[in-house]
């Protein structure tokens, strides 16, 4: 497989000539690849439990079955607890990759070594080979990219797991990285490094606004990381403008690589650069604020699909519609997938053509028979799948639980158009919440309305409520009077004090990511709990009902999305709460 490289290859190779061979030979890469997997892996333990002797892709097949993540964790767990590598994987398992998916509550760990980032650095290079294909200029300027690390746990095993981006950022990929303009950007790599997300994110604004003027393109992993720099630059212009006017660094970055790297970037005061920051930042309408602070800049890098579409109007808002906001990888934990092909288009026509050579991949048609698993190649335009990934660090035919539909082929590699994360119906940040962990969560607090209180629980759904910076849950909820059957009007009648503890305890159900986020992070804000007058339910019943929902088998949604249907709850609101108070 000499067509799996890392930068140091592709420099040599002509990237467009790997692409069209990537794209075109793709059911002869896969067979390599899965062919390559086997080779190596046969003697694992967990692939003997199929087959002994020679595997091939035949037998793979039929002997080895499609898994999810619960299946193979007592494997993963054996490792993460001190036994050999080679449970799963005959390549050293270097460390472990913690997804933003839940196993009971606690992040998944994937296993992890060093094929993850050969491929995911061949994937970046052939990214950028695609964005300087699409748009001019930008080798001339450097990009401000929102990069964090984050903590890193340590297993019993003394091998690191950590998020994906982390492991990347941390490794000798990024810090020996190529120095051309593909990998130039404004903050140092020890701002990039700092684990305390506020410090970090400070510096990083701090060194794009005093080389505002050399900003090429500006970027992050998710959306919603981009919409809290921007909630983060309102709260601290004026701190920011100080430090850029008297050339120091405030007192409370005390990260020692920030304020050295960090100094050194200010260089010295500035009195001008930040009288024109502040004159654009002191205006009251934020419209367009990105392309004014930062007037070079030819793009925002940040995905928006998938659950990230909702940022989409937001940052539009920011850019003032001026600036294209490109979606440029898809990949997970588990593996990297795709790349966008055609970077300029609009976020709603966004596909990702799969790269043949990074992992095996097949596909579980969403409707039709579950057992007909299909290869990359044989996907059908037009059909729904999810996506089943053989990767290089032992993971066999495990699900990934994202639906992806067919939306075309670049030569013969399909691209797909991500549907949905399958099951999800609350998702702020990298929390993903699923309806069982959500009615788990509402049936903990009804229990505690049902004792303190005369009240109980009807009816209920829920939305992810992204007006607010950062976005939260809002839980709608139509009580009624356990004993008088009174219509719950007003205000007065719901005590503040049992709501609040039915939001603590909420919050307290759902899983680790969620937690991580609204508590560590801050990423998420307060679980709200909205109570609707009698009747809403109905009313909302109604509403779907009068869109063509079927009568006899109407549910209420456990999440609304739809614009309308909020119009519905949010005039029925009689009060709200939140676990603070
Ligand atoms: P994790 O394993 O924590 O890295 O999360 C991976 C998941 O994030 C994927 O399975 C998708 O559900 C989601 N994801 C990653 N990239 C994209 C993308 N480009 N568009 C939509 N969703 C994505």
């Amino acid at each position: 497989m000499d067509i799996i490289v890392g930068d140091h290859l592709t420099k040599k190779i002509d990237k467009l000539k790997v692409l069209e061979d990537l794209t075109t030979n793709v059911k002869q890469i896969q067979d390599d690849v899965l062919e390559e997997i086997l080779t190596l892996n046969s003697s694992t333990k967990y692939l003997q439990n199929f087959f002994h002797g020679r595997f091939d892709k035949e037998i793979f097949k039929k002997n080895v079955p499609v898994v999810t993540y619960e299946d193979v964790k007592p494997y993963i767990e054996r490792v993460v607890n001190g036994e050999p590598s080679n449970v799963l994987s005959a390549r050293p398992i270097t460390g472990f990759v913690l997804s933003t998916g839940t196993s009971g509550g606690a992040q998944k760990m994937m296993p992890w070594n060093e094929k993850y980032l050969d491929n995911l650095t061949f994937m970046y290079d052939l990214r950028m080979h695609v964005i300087s294909n699409n748009v001019e200029g930008l080798e001339k300027g450097k990009a401000m990219m929102f990069y964090f690390t984050k903590l890193e746990t340590v297993t019993p095993s003394g091998l690191p797991a950590r998020v994906a981006s982390s492991s990347y950022l941390k490794s000798n990929y990024f810090k020996n990285r190529p120095s051309n303009w593909y990998y130039t950007y404004t903050s140092p790599d020890e701002v990039t490094l700092c684990p305390d997300y506020k410090q970090n994110l400070y510096c990083h604004l701090l060194c794009g606004l005093v080389q505002r003027n050399e900003v090429t393109r500006i970027g992050s992993i998710f959306a919603s990381v981009m919409v809290r720099v921007i909630k983060f630059l309102e709260d601290s212009w004026e701190e920011l403008c100080s430090n850029i006017r008297s050339g120091q660094l405030s007192e409370w970055i005390t990260d020692i690589g920030c304020r050295d790297s960090v100094s050194k970037v200010l260089g010295g005061a500035q009195p001008e650069m930040a009288n024109t920051i502040e004159n654009i930042c002191k205006q009251k309408c934020w419209k367009g604020i990105i392309t004014r602070l930062w007037p070079k800049a030819k793009y925002i890098e940040t995905i928006v699909t998938g659950s990230m579409a909702q940022y989409v109007p937001t940052l539009n808002y920011y850019t003032n519609d001026m600036l294209p906001l490109i979606s440029t990888i898809y990949a997970s934990s588990e593996t990297q997938f795709g790349l966008n092909l055609n970077p300029m288009c609009k976020p709603e026509d966004v596909s990702y053509t799969f790269m043949p050579n990074v992992s095996y991949f097949e596909f579980i048609p969403v409707d039709g028979d579950k057992n007909d698993v299909v290869d990359l190649g044989d996907v059908k335009l037009g059909c729904s799948y999810e996506a089943v990934v053989t990767n290089f660090s032992g993971l066999y035919r495990i699900r990934i639980g994202d639906i992806l539909v067919v939306t075309g082929f670049h030569n013969k590699a399909p691209q797909f158009k991500f549907v949905r994360r399958d099951n999800v119906v609350l998702s702020i940040d990298l929390d993903k919440t699923n309806e069982e962990d959500l009615f788990k969560a509402v049936n903990r607090a009804k229990l505690a309305l049902d004792d303190s209180s005369d009240l109980m629980l009807v009816d209920f759904t829920s939305y992810a409520d992204i007006s607010t910076v950062p976005g939260h849950y809002v839980v709608y909820w139509e009580v009624k009077d356990k004993s008088q059957d009174r219509k719950i009007k007003k205000h007065m009648e719901l005590e503040q004090e049992t709501f609040s503890k039915c939001c603590l305890l909420m919050e307290d159900s759902l899983d680790n990511v969620y937690k991580i986020c609204r508590f560590k992070e801050e990423s998420v804000g307060p679980l709200e709990i909205k109570v609707v007058c009698h009747g809403t339910f109905d009313s909302l019943m109604d509403f779907f009902i009068s869109q063509g929902a079927p009568i006899g088998q109407y549910k209420t949604p456990r999440c609304i999305k739809s614009g309308k249907a909020l119009e519905v709850l949010e005039k029925s609101v009689v009060a709200t709460f939140f676990g603070t108070g």
